[in-house]
């Protein structure tokens, strides 16, 4: 018999037996509120009626038909139906079936596009785990290590990430955008410079919105040196932060967005989006794979539209994400363990420190533990993995967001004792 790799190395011990909207039900019967949603994944709740019915219908009609040998409807529908949603001009997708094999998409195409070889990518940016993905990420050593040489071509500017300068949001930003023109006046010119990735809210980073004056000064001189703008909304995108795509609240336009996890309610599906224009660029038969665009995936996302227009999805992210982060930032201010707050639409952190502003791993992780004791799943992010992040369905509801802050409220008492303010 065989046993699970020690890479499965779980959070808590949770045993899930099945799902029903925010909530996963082990097998001793117990109902465990879900801020996790299987990282920003399954937006419409967990086995939402109409996604079911839509993969069901569809196994039982195809289940795969390779994109380069035969076109199926679930694939050509979502291919159309993706325009409704996406920014103007972005009238050319791909699939593929993770976030990383998308960013791997785009970079293949941004390369083979401009026939420049750098990307430029901010710190503490996640963009996953493959070697170009990886080779992308600074959020934390973990993503790196052990794996190097790793792809050339990388290099990373200053986010505006303001809690962590210690300034404010506009000292943060011409920071920023001052190293990205130092950057490019040493180590990647303009006319070297392939594209810039950017996500619109830092996520494995640590739950970092960007700002408009940020990503107005990333198009700029993306627009000034022929530089391709893309946007990483694999975790922003499809509703999360309370627009439909996380770059609208800054009303920048991308070149290029990749889009995966809410995608499909939990089916493994990705994509990216261009012009027609830039996309006949991208070198055919270089990009993709066995699986992309799998014609249930692609069901289950034509349902996962549905359910989001039917249901006022997006609405409903802005509406309990405002609730989600003014309800933490309450608790927080009773605690001085939590030193930051931010977040948008449903993608809430909370951040723990010292006494002298260090990162404080130890005490996030014991709050997120005693979180899971008392019926609330979340999810850590951050560098130091000091952030506790709650990324639940957008189908939450006002009454769910205020059980999990009150178990919130509850668990970090419970691990900062007497140091509470009040
Ligand atoms: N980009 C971003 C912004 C992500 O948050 C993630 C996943 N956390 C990825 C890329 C990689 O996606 P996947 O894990 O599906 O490969």
């Amino acid at each position: 018999m065989s046993q699970l790799s020690p890479l499965l190395k779980q959070a808590t011990p949770v045993e899930v037996d099945y799902g029903e909207g925010v909530y996963l039900y082990d097998h001793s019967g117990r109902r465990h509120l879900d801020f996790t949603a299987g990282i920003g994944v399954t937006s419409t709740g967990h086995c939402h009626p109409k996604v079911v019915a839509a993969a069901q219908e569809q196994v039982g009609k195809l289940i795969h038909g390779q994109y380069t040998t035969v076109m199926h409807d679930p694939l050509r529908s979502l291919a159309e139906r993706l325009g409704d949603v996406l920014p103007p001009g972005l009238d050319s997708v791909f699939f593929a079936n993770s976030g990383s094999e998308a960013v791997e998409a785009a970079l293949r195409l941004a390369r083979q596009a401009t026939g420049r070889p750098n990307i430029i990518v901010f710190q503490g940016g996640f963009h996953g785990r493959t070697v170009g993905a990886a080779s992308l990420t600074t959020s934390g050593t973990r993503f790196r290590a052990g794996y190097a040489p790793l792809m050339d071509g990388g290099h990373v500017a200053p986010f505006p990430f303001a809690y962590r300068y210690g300034w404010d949001e506009a000292t943060a930003t011409r920071f920023a955008l001052q190293e990205l023109d130092y950057l490019f006046a040493t180590m990647s010119p303009g006319e070297e410079t392939a594209a810039i990735f950017v996500e619109p809210v830092l996520g494995e980073g640590g739950y970092v919105p960007a700002n408009r004056e940020f990503l107005a000064g990333l198009r700029e001189r993306a627009d000034k040196h022929g530089i391709l703008l893309v946007a990483d909304e694999v975790q922003t995108g499809f509703g999360r932060t309370g627009k439909f795509w996380g770059m609208e609240h800054f009303d920048v336009q991308p070149d290029v967005v990749i889009t995966a996890k809410g995608l499909a309610s939990g089916f493994p599906l990705s994509g990216i989006a261009a012009s027609t224009e830039l996309m006949s660029k991208a070198w055919p038969g270089s990009q993709g794979g066995t699986y992309g665009g799998n014609a249930v995936a692609c069901a289950a996302a034509l349902a996962t539209l549905d359910v989001i227009q039917e249901e006022g999805l997006v609405n409903n992210a802005a509406t309990q994400g405002a609730r989600l982060l003014e309800g933490s930032r309450q608790i927080a201010e009773k605690f001085p363990q939590i030193g930051d707050v931010r977040g948008l639409g449903l993608m809430v952190g909370s951040e723990f420190v010292t006494a002298d502003g260090r990162a404080d791993p130890d005490t996030a992780k014991a709050a997120q533990q005693a979180a899971a004791e008392r019926g609330l799943l979340l999810l850590m992010c951050g560098a130091w993995m000091n952030t506790v992040r709650m990324i639940p369905a957008l189908v939450v509801s006002g009454a769910q967001v205020d059980d999990a802050l009150g178990i919130w409220s509850e668990s970090v008492a419970a691990v900062t004792g007497d140091a509470a303010r009040s």
